[in-house]
């Protein structure tokens, strides 16, 4: 799982590196001590230019295997069609042994896949995963088809004469209570999906997302899939020293212009600034 360092190895990518970039790429505020904990750019950007060379030459993200075997699923072409880019991040690591490495992330699933040799591990039993979409899915889509289907059914009506009702009064109120029905039933699925993930510090410790969100807060969608928590969460169960963290956006512009491709952005506050006070509290000191 650990890549072999790209920059020059005749150095130690740590703060002692002339080139050690001090900028803080990840931050959060811990739940436990109050304090804002953080980790350092280091070294991560200049290995990142290297995987995204690496990217650029493979057209695919399944670098650990042969052309042969390669999954069109996992081809970069995904990421310039309708779906957009994602994020992929590098953390620079120290073994305990005294060696040094880099692990690699992508953000989320990719194309719907969690697992792809030679990237890190979501947060999250994959199967349990499985076995919560594969129970509730089918029905919240079902229910979807079911509104849409009413959609029609009420823009086909006449419209009433003044003073009635009219026919779609009912649809109506069919549609209200089915939209409540799917609504809860989301909202169930997500937190049963949000239960499956186990969150690791350097302490030992590990947290669900109830532990860490402040209660009656709700969990942003895709908590603990970004690439600094999936990259941390591998380091602290390997006793790995984190060094240094780059995340960049690979793709096709997002939806609102935020993200674009080859960019370097900061580790998010919506869901990572919480998540990650917790997981970098009582790392090793780089
Ligand atoms: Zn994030
Ligand atoms: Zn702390």
């Amino acid at each position: 799982m650990l890549h072999p360092l790209t920059i020059d190895t005749a150095l130690p990518p740590d703060t002692c590196h002339p080139e050690y970039d001090p900028t803080v790429a990840a931050v959060g505020l811990c739940p436990w001590c109050g304090a804002e904990h953080t980790l350092a750019t280091g070294l991560a950007r200049a290995e990142c230019r290297s995987l995204m060379q690496e990217l650029e030459r493979n057209g695919r993200i399944d670098l650990a295997v042969t052309e042969e075997y390669a999954d069109p699923r996992l081809s970069l072409d995904y990421l310039h069609g309708v779906a957009r880019g994602q994020m992929f991040g590098v953390l620079v690591c120290r073994t305990q042994q005294g060696t040094y490495g880099t692990l690699r992330a992508f953000s989320a699933q990719y194309n719907r896949i969690w697992h792809v040799d030679g990237w890190v591990p979501p947060l999250l039993d994959i199967a349990a995963f499985d076995t919560v979409v594969a129970k509730d899915d089918p029905d919240i889509n079902r229910m979807g088809r079911e509104i849409r289907a009413l959609d029609e059914r009420i823009a086909a009506c006449p419209s009433p004469a003044p003073g009635e009702d009219g026919p779609a009064a009912a649809l109506q109120e069919e549609r209200a209570r089915l939209t409540e029905t799917r609504r809860l039933r989301s909202r169930q699925s997500m937190h049963d999906i949000h239960a499956l993930y186990r969150v690791r510090n350097f302490k030992g410790d590990s947290a669900s997302l109830f532990d860490i969100f402040p209660a009656g807060r709700g969990i942003p969608t895709g908590t603990g899939d970004c690439c600094a928590p999936k990259l941390l969460q591998y380091a602290a169960l390997h006793h790995l020293t984190p060094l240094g963290l780059a995340e960049f956006y690979w793709g096709r512009e997002s939806r609102s212009g935020a993200r674009r491709h080859g960019q370097f952005y900061p580790s998010c506050q919506e869901k990572c600034y919480p998540i990650l006070g917790h997981m970098l509290c009582g790392m090793p000191h780089p």
